[in-house]
Order: C-alpha cells, then structure tokens, then sequence
C-alpha cells in the first residue's frame, strides 16, 4: 500500500472531488473508501450519495451554497466528458416555500434563469398542486435538475485515476495523527502512510479520528414510487409541506434505478426527527430498512402533491444526512498534515465538486 504524498479518506462526493483536484494539480494520491455494496446487510461504513439522483440548483436561501453550486455545476460538462459519464440531467427546479423569492434573488445575483410562477401555472406546466396558501412558487431552469450521485462519484473517481491517484477499496479503521507522516490502519490489515491526510467521511465525521466535531446525523428514509404517463416533472423543494408529520420534503423526478425502474424518489424530514450519535447507529440504520411511518408519510405527500397522477409505491429505503451546527460544510484542518471535509447539510452533492476543491486548498495550505 505503501506511502503517498496525500491520502484522501473516504470515497463519497466529496473525496473523489477532492482527488481528482489533488491529482489534477499534480499530487501524488491515493484515494481510500469502500466500493458501494450490492445491499446493506454487511458492514458499513455507508454513505449518502447511495441514490440515482440528486436535485442541483443555483439557487439557494444562503449566498455560498449558491456560489458553491455555480463553481460546480460549471465543471459538469467537463467531468462528463473526461470520464465518458453524463451525470446531469437539467430538467429545472420548482420550490415551495414561503420565502422562494428570497432563494431565487439569489440565485438570479449568481446569473441563475428563474421566476415566478402562480399555482395556475404551475398546475398546467407540471400537474404539481400548491396546496399551502402562503407558499410562493419559484422556477428556476436549466442547468438546475437532477444529477446522479453514484455516476458523479464514478466519473470523479475514473478522471482522477487518470490523473494518476490511486484508487483503493478499503476502509481507513486506525489513525497515527501524531506521527509524521501520518498512519493509516487499514481494515484489511494494511497501513499506509501520507505526508497529508483529507478526510471525507461523510455522516462517519470525526470518529475514526477520535476528535469531537459535531455532526448531527439525520437517519432518514426515502419512498420510491412509480407514475402513470404524465407532463414531465422538474425537481421541488417544499418547505412545510401539508403533512403534519413532514417538516420539509424534496423529490427528483423518475429516473432510471439500477432494476430498469423509472421511479421517482420523494425524501424529507420528519416530526420528530431521527436522529444517530454513532457510527453504530447509522450502520443499524441502513440495516434497518428504514421507517415504513416515515414511508407513509411521505406517500401520502406524493399523493397529494400529484393530484391528476396515478402514483403506486414501489419501495422505501435508508438513507443518512449530516448537519454542521453553522449550516455549511466543515472544512478545516486539525493539524498540520490532517484536514476534514465533511457535512453536507443535505445540499452537498450539487456542490461537491467545489468543496472537493476547497477541501484540497485546505489541506496543503495547513
Ligand atoms: C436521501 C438524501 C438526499 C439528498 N438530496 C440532496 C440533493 O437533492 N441535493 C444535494 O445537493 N445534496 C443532497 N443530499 C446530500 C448529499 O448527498 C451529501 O451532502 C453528499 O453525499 C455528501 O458527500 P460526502 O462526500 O461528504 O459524503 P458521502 O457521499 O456519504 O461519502 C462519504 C464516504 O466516506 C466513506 N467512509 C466513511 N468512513 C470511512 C472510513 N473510515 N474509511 C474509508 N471510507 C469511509 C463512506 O463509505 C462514504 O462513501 C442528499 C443526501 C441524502 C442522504
């Protein structure tokens, strides 16, 4: 396994971007992390970006998530055609929420095409009901829509390969932080060593670092539905939505799953909210299968969002989404030759190509 320049921990969104970066501008690197696996029976570490689709915006209720998004979304077309992976699909964004206009102002200072929209519109343009008096409609259009995290996660993995990192499928269990260079115990029982070490471990955070970063680790559930034929659906945010056991939702329009599905996806956050502390309890988690209630939920949701559609529930399933205290990404250094990258705050994938970036400047500024 031997010994690299950097080594990236944690092969999600982030760290392939942060790879690619690394290798791009020259660096020796290896990137670490387990290959995603066939079910979620065995041992974790899993992640948040084990899913088909994604929603990218420029828009955003906060200045840098939309810069962050831009920087990214520019890169799109050029990780796309350096890895022969299309990821993006831009079938536009609609948001619900009280304050939309704030979001797409926003978005409209980062050169973003968005509007207003009223509910008649909305209903004749996508058939999606606005039920909540006192949400305002925003459209924003092309580039926002869907990616596919898994195909972005191969590409950025496939162009910093040929850039020269080294990719392995392997989990970092041990940390010498106070050595120099840096120890890395491996779960196959290898080390490795690194003059620097970037770790992007996703909701795993801190832990394996044995440092106490706070992350609050949201165990969340997702529903996948099919839908008769129907006006073709954009992505949507709704803050608030009618169901008195949602606090927010979101969907990404049917996509193709691995099955040959076309199944459109509906995810939120739940009254109460679930919340894990370890690394234990998001591994059970996804070993779980998740909550059938929250499943309802937001079935029912579905339902009632999709009034002229016929929608039937295929299958709901586990998913896990971090939070920062501040609302944004720790990226910092914690020594001299160890930086973190990690919380998306549910908002990351869109964005993770420049906080791969960002991570990368971190790091060999420390
Ligand atoms: C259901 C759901 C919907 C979402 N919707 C959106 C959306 O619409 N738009 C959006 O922009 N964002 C969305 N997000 C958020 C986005 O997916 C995350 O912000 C993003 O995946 C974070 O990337 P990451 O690299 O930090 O973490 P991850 O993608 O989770 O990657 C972390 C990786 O680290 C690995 N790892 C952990 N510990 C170790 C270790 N010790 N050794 C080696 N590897 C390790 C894990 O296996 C994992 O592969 C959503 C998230 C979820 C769960």
């Amino acid at each position: 396994m031997g010994h690299h320049e950097v080594i990236v921990v944690g092969r999600g969104l982030i760290g392939s971007a942060a790879a690619r970066h690394l290798a791009d501008a020259g660096h020796d690197v290896a990137l670490v992390g387990p290959i995603e696996p066939d079910d979620y029976r065995g041992a974790g570490p899993f992640s948040s970006h084990f899913d088909q689709g994604r929603v990218t915006r420029i828009a955003a209720f906060e200045e840098p998530w939309g810069t962050w998004a831009k920087a990214s979304i520019e890169r799109y077309a050029e990780i796309a055609r350096r890895s022969g992976i299309n990821f993006h699909d831009p079938v536009g964004l609609v948001v619900l929420a009280e304050d939309a206009e704030r979001a797409m102002s926003i978005g409209a200072g980062l050169g973003a095409d968005v509007s207003m929209l009223t509910t008649r519109e909305l209903r004749n343009r996508t058939g999606i009901a606005s039920v909540v008096p006192e949400h305002r409609i925003a459209w924003e259009g092309a580039p926002a829509g869907v990616i596919n995290p898994r195909a972005l996660r191969d590409a950025q993995v496939i162009c910093a390969s040929q850039a020269g990192a080294t990719a392995i499928d392997d989990v970092v269990v041990g940390v010498q932080r106070d050595e120099q260079p840096v120890s890395l115990t491996l779960r196959s029982g290898h080390t490795m060593t690194a003059d620097r070490v970037l770790f992007c471990t996703g909701a795993y955070g801190a832990e394996v670092l044995g440092i106490d970063i706070p992350l609050q680790k949201r165990l969340r559930t997702i529903i996948l539905a099919e839908l008769d034929p129907g006006p073709e659906l954009p992505t949507l945010i709704i803050d608030n939505p009618p169901h008195p056991a949602l606090e927010e939702a979101y969907w990404v329009p049917p996509v193709v799953w691995p099955n040959g599905k076309h199944l459109i996806k509906i995810g939120g956050d739940s009254i109460p909210m679930n919340v894990g502390t370890d690394a234990d309890q998001i591994d059970d988690w996804f070993r779980s299968g998740a909550s059938e209630q929250e499943g309802d939920a937001l079935f029912e949701l579905l339902e009632t969002l999709l009034p002229d559609r016929l929608v039937t529930r295929y299958a709901h399933k586990p998913c896990v989404v971090s939070y920062t205290p501040a609302g944004v990404p720790h990226i910092t250094s914690v020594s001299d030759s160890i930086s973190v990258a990690f919380g998306g705050c549910g908002a990351g994938a869109k964005s993770s190509d420049e906080l791969g970036r960002l991570a990368m400047v971190e790091l060999l500024s420390s």
